[in-house]
């Protein structure tokens, strides 16, 4: 009903939607893009206070949005060409564009209404649309003088004044990343040692009790260790591993070292992982107890985040998964690795030849990638940070 209802103001087709209840839910839901539905709110087709009434908690925000996509502006021009492109949008998605366009500092190279054209030409999930728009919006930011120290300004700690029907209550806080990935991060190995001792913790309940038990010092970002990340040159074909070495052959017929290959390449660096364009990182160790290491550097430079789509556990954070499983024969090396999330790594169809469930992540040329049950098209996690992955960067 609710809806149907909604579809009298917002859409050509009303009768219809009434004739046949329920039946007609489906289109119903369908009129409910952005820009008809602000445009009704903007002539008063359509009334705020009966939206609310009906039970939308968010038509205030909508009517806020009316009036900046139908109301009287300067730039009548931009306008226009910021509700065409957000045709088709929906409300939730034209909500996280506006919701980035508020992040734009003063003294950047767009102006906000340029932002929006910009932005609402993004298309995916509302997830995708928010975390594409904030890491545009970022990249306009970083060219504003002294950006850290405005954006600096909007550190905080929010909430913690409602009890709900537990008891209990919810604060949450922002600050830049950097800082927050260091106290996270140290959180984060103080929960995994609580979890350890006490199987039975959830990540969220370790994390708390980590906070509690003197948590993290907030001592300050950690210095990052550079990892360089070189694809391998076509003149050099990887041969074999000896030892902790590996053999390259060159197109001269004579062979190099992964260390020589690596110090022909480069001058001065921190670490350096070596990445084939198809089967990504390459092996470069043998001994165990460093390999392990290095598998973790490769596979984590390899990806930045947990593949799977939509996912935003850094990997840091993540666990070594294998592509094929242990069971089914899949071997510990890096071409039948990569990092995953607990979550997705858990959920993974390890078994091929049972019933898919929720499908299983696969390495594809240019990078792992996810196999959906219904056997659809494979997806990638398409977060923008993503695009400093090392696969990301030597395949571009
Ligand atoms: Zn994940």
């Amino acid at each position: 009903m609710l809806s149907t209802g909604l579809a009298v103001g917002v859409s050509t087709c009303a009768c219809r939607a009434f004739s046949v209840r329920g039946m007609n839910l489906m289109s119903a839901f369908e009129a409910l893009r952005a820009i008809p539905v602000l445009e009704a709110l903007a002539t008063g087709t359509v009334d705020v206070v009966a939206l609310s009434g009906l039970g939308f908690r968010d038509a205030g925000a909508w009517q806020k949005l009316a009036g900046i996509y139908f109301g009287p502006t300067r730039h009548r021009k931009l306008q226009r060409a910021a509700r065409s492109a957000a045709e088709g949008l929906s409300l939730d998605a034209l909500g996280v564009v506006e919701k980035n366009t508020r992040r734009l500092l003063s003294g950047a190279a767009v102006s906000p209404w340029e932002l929006r054209v910009e932005l609402c030409a993004l298309r995916g999930t509302v997830a995708e649309i928010d975390q594409a728009a904030a890491a545009r919006v970022r990249a306009y930011n970083r060219g504003v003088e002294d950006a850290e120290k405005k954006a600096y300004g909007g550190r905080s700690l929010k909430g913690g004044k409602n009890t709900d029907a537990w008891g209990l209550r919810t604060a949450t806080f922002t600050g830049p990343e950097h800082l927050m990935a260091a106290f996270l991060g140290d959180l984060h190995t103080k929960a995994q040692e609580l979890r350890r001792a006490d199987p039975r913790l959830s990540y969220e309940q370790a994390m708390f009790d980590a906070l509690l038990a003197g948590g993290a010092g907030v001592t300050g970002p950690v210095t990052p260790v550079p990892h360089v990340v070189i694809g391998l040159p076509d003149y050099a074909k990887l041969l074999r591993q000896e030892g902790d070495e590996t053999i390259f052959a060159l197109t001269d017929g004579t062979t190099i070292t992964g260390a020589e290959l690596v110090a022909r390449e480069m001058a001065t660096v921190g670490v350096v992982g070596l990445y084939d364009p198809v089967s990504g990182g390459v092996n470069m160790y043998r001994e165990e107890r460093v390999a392990t290491w290095k598998q973790r550097m490769l596979l984590a430079a390899e990806t930045i985040l947990c593949p799977h789509p939509g996912c935003t556990t850094p990997a840091s954070q993540c666990q070594v998964h294998h592509l094929i499983a242990w069971e089914q024969g899949g071997e510990t090396n890096i071409e039948n690795l990569s990092m995953a999330c607990a979550v997705h790594n858990a959920r993974n169809d390890d078994d091929p030849n049972a019933p898919p469930r929720n499908g299983r992540l696969e390495r594809r040329p240019g990078g792992v990638v996810h196999l959906p049950p219904d056997g659809g098209p494979t997806r990638s996690n398409i977060h923008p940070i993503r695009q400093l992955s090392a696969m990301a960067l030597i395949n571009n």
